[in-house]
């Protein structure tokens, strides 16, 4: 594999489901790999794996042909039992870590068969591992719960840095199936047990290898040049009854991206299971925990992500030199596309969530969208995922849809299995527009952060056909080029205009019918910007995460404040910074923790809005968010004794995505954001 075809490390952090977990998606890791056409390394491997005993014996015959250098690498964990090297014994060396391994020689003029067999133990499988943890190691184990061999646990003799073709055979005992990223060439299950040859066509990085107790449910899908597609599933006998719906799925997935973009570059497509609660996407399949696949919602939301990767990303491959784009587009056109199929408010809720995770990025977290590489931690995600998904969205809006969508099948066409660089995507989209977007892609790729937006006056008179309208519009230096949306409300209704922004303060004038009241910027979110102080109504987790928060525990009773404690530490994941309740408001964002009574006379004291009605009188406790008069952001977690505010702990760390929340007992009863407040600005 490529880096492209280098598995996704998919991460999952927990949901509001609390029996659940979400996924979202990592990036492929290690970025660096050269992408210019590097001539190839042939594999032609077998492995026997026997999950009971662990016992894994493989031998491969790995051809270099007019190849540089290569290490090839073995775990320390095995033994070698035959090498060579086009047919003298070729020992290897001893790597610090105790890996066996191998310098090959430059191979311009005569083609080296290496032939290497091996055999070892491998690592009990450990279900108990979180999805961090298994991220963290790439062990190799086997149980009969299932067996994962990922590239980087050197598994198999592997060549660091270097592009390679495969074709692995692979043998296990009755009742166990396994599969590696490819074409399923062969296939067979006798008395004696599985076998099945895979081969991979396409430049890889490496090969990971699963097995498991598999129930296979295989299903030939047409592609739209007529090419069958093998679907299946590869799924633990106690979910097979969630088959259909996934493979279902798929099909859904195959034709809304065939006809949105071109064929399906591969020829299978896979859906396997997993007994640890992780994930991984790789071409051609995704592996995800077995607990993951039966959250009603992975079929819908991440399992397209995942779909949609093996054209952005596993086909058209991303030069991490220049910046990751595939994360960015494939969110585009999967996670944004779903909520654009749900409606219009569910659209701009998500553009709206993107703006205010942004919004809530520490000093130095922000980098511009070229150094993106991979997701490694949450601020990456922002800008590397969300603010690249924002940049498609704008550049659909300046071009239109259908060029936009005549853009991305030309990029398909130009540069399907090549490697790709922002620029690459740029030209696509001026030859089949006919823009200039020079401006746009250096203001939004080589720029952190993003355009402040504020209407400074509108004033109107009369004119021969009503009114004109005259809005100045201000921004930071050095100005963004931007096409500003306007919502001017009149007594008739609305009109929207679009302002061509070009620099820091610029007047415009609009013609209108009839006499305007307000104006307002932007209001359905569709410019990249900082909010305006108010603009996004304050959701929970912006005081839970800040780092600066304050914590207010309004109790002098001491099971109560126990239990407050123990709340917060896991509402910021941190101890609490501690602020008597008889101090003032201070201005960074506050969590004030009591009883009903504590809370209610607390509100009353700093003369600050009583628990809204919403929630009021509901449930056994409530949390919500207000800001002070002064502007400090405040989260209220009110409960109406120590049992209903210990039943919080578990629960409301989950709900952060919340304004106000209802509880009865560990149950959420109801909850809700505040509406948006926009930039409406009164005209004289
Ligand atoms: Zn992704």
């Amino acid at each position: 594999m490529m880096k492209i075809l280098t598995k996704r490390l998919i991460q999952f952090f927990y949901g509001f489901l609390l029996v659940g977990i979400v996924s979202s998606v990592l990036a492929s890791p290690a970025p660096g790999i050269p992408r210019e056409f590097t001539p190839f390394i042939d594999y032609d491997m077998s492995v026997r794996i026997d999950p009971q005993t662990r016992v894994l014996e493989g031998k491969s015959r790995i051809t270099f042909n007019k190849t540089r250098d290569h290490v090839l690498k073995l775990g320390a964990a095995f033994e070698v039992t035959h090498a060579s090297i086009n047919e003298m014994p070729y020992e290897p060396e001893t790597a610090e870590d105790g890996s066996h391994v191998w310098q090959i020689p430059y191979a311009m003029l005569r083609p080296y068969d290496v032939e290497i067999h091996w055999r070892g133990t491998l690592h009990p499988l450990d279900d108990t591992l979180d999805h961090e943890q298994t991220l963290g190691r790439p062990v190799a184990a086997s149980g009969e719960a299932g067996t994962f061999l990922p590239n980087a646990s050197s598994w198999y003799p592997r060549v660091i840095n270097g592009l390679i073709h495969y074709s692995v055979h692979i043998e296990l005992p009755p009742g166990q199936r396994g599969l590696v990223a490819g074409k399923l060439v062969d296939e067979q299950e006798t008395d004696a047990g599985y076998q099945a040859r895979f081969e991979f066509e396409h430049p890889s990085e490496g090969i990971d290898l699963m097995a498991g107790p598999y129930e296979i449910a295989s299903e030939n899908y047409t592609g739209i040049r007529g090419e069958p597609i093998l679907l299946r599933t590869y799924f633990h006998p106690q979910i097979g009854q969630l088959t259909g719906d996934y493979l279902e799925a798929v099909k859904r997935y195959f034709k809304l991206y065939e006809s949105w973009i071109g064929a399906y570059p591969f020829s299978e497509f896979s859906i396997v299971s997993s007994p640890t609660p992780t994930g991984f996407g790789m071409p051609t399949l995704t592996y995800l925990g077995i607990n993951v696949l039966q959250l009603p919602f992975i079929k819908d939301t991440s399992l397209g992500h995942e779909v949609l990767h093996n054209w952005w990303g596993n086909a058209v491959y991303p030069d991490y030199k220049s910046g990751n784009w595939s994360e960015g587009l494939t969110t585009f056109m999967a996670d944004y596309a779903y909520k654009e199929q749900e409606g219009e408010d569910e659209a701009r809720e998500m553009r709206l969530d993107w703006l205010r995770d942004f919004a809530a990025l520490e000093p130095g977290q922000d980098e511009p969208l070229v150094a993106f590489t991979s997701r490694t931690h949450g601020a990456s995600k922002i800008v590397g995922y969300n603010k690249s998904a924002m940049l498609f969205f704008m550049l659909r809006d300046l071009i239109g849809e259908d060029m936009f969508n005549r853009s991305i099948q030309g990029l398909w066409g130009m540069q399907r299995f090549k490697v790709t660089a922002w620029p690459h995507l740029q030209s696509a989209f001026e030859i089949v527009s006919a823009h200039d977007l020079k401006p746009f892609f250096d203001q939004w790729l080589n720029r952190s952060g993003a355009p402040n937006l504020t209407i400074t006056e509108a004033r109107q008179e009369p004119s021969e056909t009503g009114y004109r309208l005259r809005v100045t519009v201000k921004q930071t230096e050095p100005p963004y080029q931007l096409r500003v949306p306007v919502v001017v409300q009149t007594e008739s209704g609305e009109e929207t205009h679009l302002l061509d922004l070009q620099q820091t303060e610029q007047s415009f004038t609009l013609g209108l019918n009839d006499k305007a009241q307000s104006i307002t910027l932007d209001p359905d979110i569709r410019l990249f910007r900082h909010l305006a102080p108010g603009e996004a109504p304050p959701i929970l987790r912006e005081v839970m995460v800040n780092p600066t928060t304050a914590t207010t525990i309004l109790s002098d009773n001491e099971e109560t404040r126990h239990i407050a404690t123990t709340l917060a530490e896991k509402l910021q994941r941190r101890a609490p910074q501690r602020l008597p309740a008889n101090q003032p408001i201070p201005t960074v964002p506050t969590l004030v923790i009591g009883l009903q009574h504590e809370v209610d006379a607390w509100l009353e004291a700093k003369e600050l809005s009583a628990k809204p009605e919403i929630v009021n009188g509901k449930g056994t406790a409530q949390a919500w968010t207000l800001t002070s008069p002064e502007g400090t952001s405040l989260a209220v977690v009110s409960a109406q004794d120590n049992a209903a505010l210990e039943a919080l702990i578990r629960p409301l760390p989950h709900y952060g995505r919340q304004s106000y929340i209802v509880f009865d007992g560990r149950q959420a009863v109801d909850r809700g954001v505040w509406p948006v407040r926009v930039q409406r600005v009164a005209v004289e």
